[in-house]
């Protein structure tokens, strides 16, 4: 297709406003899925992402579609789509996705209006120029209200409250209109057609049957089936397996031409040759300059991920290899613990990107894992003036501590005023400063927030949802770091620290942290034979107490007694127990328990 005749654009939007759900009445009105083989979400191909009925990954689509002219001309145009996830962890997939485009739909729900999400999307459409084309969805709820939120739309925008279009993803009504303004409206790519080829690589998938697939915008010049391929960062060279355009499945062709969204194959079977940031160029004919690639998101949250098999050590290194191609958000390095052996310490950058990391190598890669409790990036700076970066807690340094700094974020809750004093409570309760409020309308106000990172990870969105009865929506962005009276607190089991429960907390919570860990592993841990403490401390000072009282001696000897066989089964049972038992000091600790008492809430 002449570059002058396609169209890139992204759905955007605040999460469960109907983004896959459009897109799914797209690719049924430009016929690319046929009726029969329609299912719902139909982009969204993980068995996570359809469990649980949210879009992780973007996906690229092309789509044709024709509008008639005044005149009464047919021209066709090509459009390539990209859904894109919703959640807060998953902006910088949204990022890379907007870079690929000049044009965004910004959706919103006719009957909750502007979220958190949509705001946070629609700046960063706007930061990266695209033209943006605003929708209301769901039109066919009794509960829309078009009217009121068109206005809200237009006054954030600045356009006619005309302008904004109203479509139902649910019934497919003004889905065709929606196209014929995207070709209107977007504009055509803007690359150089007869330049040296340059094409950025913005997702990198490994899949069993192909090796890597790798998904590329072109911006200059063209890849051409069978030509050989350069990646300009390291300058590898390989062969075009094959190369095409994704429709919704991957359909072959001779080439990607400037301004066209598609794939490659290229046999490479290391996943690190083709880095999502990288620009593909042609061997034959290498670009001088590489496109400017992304930001690698940084990592927010550690935990600590081990195999509860010690025996799975190198295949979960194999499996965080491979889920690292397509997820460059994810960090790893490997990491020993004396409660749980070896395994890594991972980066992520939420909590929903951990949860779906772990699931993801539960089943994709059949290990089962232990996960630590998560944990941001502290500076710490000792009375030496010796800084360190701690993203482990028990790796905490010793040593007189000067000041410990944390990181921060810029949070916005949009919220009806009705909640105002909830939400600010809430805020204040998790160390927040309040920056400003803004009225949106008279029922409905954005609020902005400076919070620790730590209190808002966790549990945060939940408290909000449950205190707003789920009226409120939140987003948050880096805000740098601050001091703060933080203190790391250890666990003790016979005055060995148990290092997998080391944790750093504020001083004020560090004695209910205390409280709550030694009574949760005084409950998990089976008697011994002599008294063994659980002890909560900072540094030296003992902060909580509880004592796992020792195994009576009847008990001892009811077990040992009656027949030898009964006696024998017990022993072995016995020997089969020890493999999961870890010692910590003298005292014998069945894995599980770890498990359990990092499990539980
Ligand atoms: P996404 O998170 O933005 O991708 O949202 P989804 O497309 O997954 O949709 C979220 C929920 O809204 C699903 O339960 C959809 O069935 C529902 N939904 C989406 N579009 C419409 C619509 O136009 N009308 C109605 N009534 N429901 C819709
Ligand atoms: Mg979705």
């Amino acid at each position: 297709t002449a570059q002058a005749r396609l169209r890139n654009f992204s759905i955007i939007a605040h999460i469960d406003h109907g983004k896959s759900t459009l897109a799914d009445r797209m690719l049924q009105a430009t016929g690319v899925v046929a009726p029969r083989d329609m299912r719902a979400q139909y982009l969204d191909r993980m068995d996570i992402e359809r469990e649980r009925g949210i879009t992780i990954k973007s996906q690229a689509v092309r789509m044709p579609w024709s509008v008639t002219g005044a005149d009464g001309t047919t021209t066709s145009y090509a459009l390539n789509m990209i859904d894109t996830p919703g959640h807060v962890d998953f902006s910088y997939e949204v990022s890379r996705s907007l870079a690929a485009c000049e044009g965004a739909v910004l959706l919103v729900d006719a009957a909750q209006g502007v979220q958190a999400q949509t705001l946070a999307n629609l700046y960063m459409a706007i930061e990266g120029d695209l033209t943006i084309i605003p929708v209301l969805n769901k039109i066919d709820l009794p509960a829309a209200d078009p009217e009121r939120y068109a206005a809200e739309i237009a006054s954030i925008i600045g356009c006619d409250p005309q302008e904004v279009l109203r479509v139902s993803g649910k019934t497919g009504q003004g889905v065709p209109e929606l196209l014929d303004r995207i070709v209107e409206a977007v504009p055509a790519p803007s690359g150089d057609p007869q330049g040296a080829a340059r094409a950025m690589i913005f997702d990198s998938v490994y899949d069993t049957y192909r090796g890597v697939v790798t998904y590329v915008r072109v911006v200059d010049g063209a890849l051409n089936a069978r030509e050989r391929i350069e990646m300009l960062s390291t300058g590898a060279v390989h062969d075009l397996l094959e190369i095409g355009v994704i429709s919704p499945e991957p359909v072959p062709t001779t080439g990607l031409a400037a301004g066209e969204v598609g794939y490659l194959i290229t046999g490479v079977k290391d996943v690190r040759q083709s880095r999502v940031g990288d620009t593909v160029t042609a061997a034959a004919a290498p670009a001088a300059e590489p496109l400017s690639g992304y930001q690698d998101p940084k990592p927010m949250v550690f935990s600590g991920l081990f195999p509860v098999d010690g025996s799975d050590f190198p295949a979960l290194r194999d499996a965080l290899d491979k889920l690292k191609l397509n997820d460059a958000a994810l960090t790893y390095e490997p990491e020993t613990s004396v409660a749980l052996g070896f395994g890594f310490r991972c980066g992520y950058l939420g909590l929903l990107h951990l949860e779906i990391i772990r699931e993801r190598l539960e089943r994709e890669f059949n290990l089962d894992i232990i996960s630590t409790a998560p944990s941001v990036v502290y500076e710490v700076t000792l009375e030496d003036k010796s800084v360190h970066t701690v993203t482990n807690p028990s790796e905490f340094p010793s040593g007189k501590v000067l000041d410990v700094r944390e990181p921060v974020v810029r949070a916005t809750i949009l919220t009806p005023s009705d909640y105002v004093g909830t939400v600010m409570e809430l805020c204040q309760s998790r160390r927040g400063t309040m920056q400003g409020m803004d009225y949106l309308s008279e029922s409905r106000v954005e609020m902005h927030y400076t919070l620790p990172l730590a209190e808002i990870v966790f549990d945060f969105f939940d408290a909000l949802k449950s205190r707003t009865r789920g009226y409120a929506s939140l987003d948050y962005e880096p805000d740098g770091e601050q001091s703060a009276d933080l203190v790391k607190v250890d666990i003790l089991l016979n005055g060995e620290k148990v290092d997998a429960f080391s944790a750093i907390v504020h001083r004020d919570s560090s004695y209910s942290y205390g409280v709550m860990m030694t009574k949760r592993l005084k409950e998990l841990i089976p008697r011994q034979q002599f008294e063994v403490p659980v002890q909560a401390a900072i540094g030296s000072r003992v902060i909580a107490r509880e004592t796992i009282r020792a195994l009576r001696k009847d008990m001892l000897a009811k077990c040992y007694g009656g027949d030898i066989s009964r006696k024998r089964k017990l022993l072995e049972k016995q020997k089969e127990g020890k493999k999961r038992m870890k010692a910590i000091g003298r005292v014998d600790v069945p894995q599980e328990a770890f498990i359990a008492a990092l499990g539980a809430d």
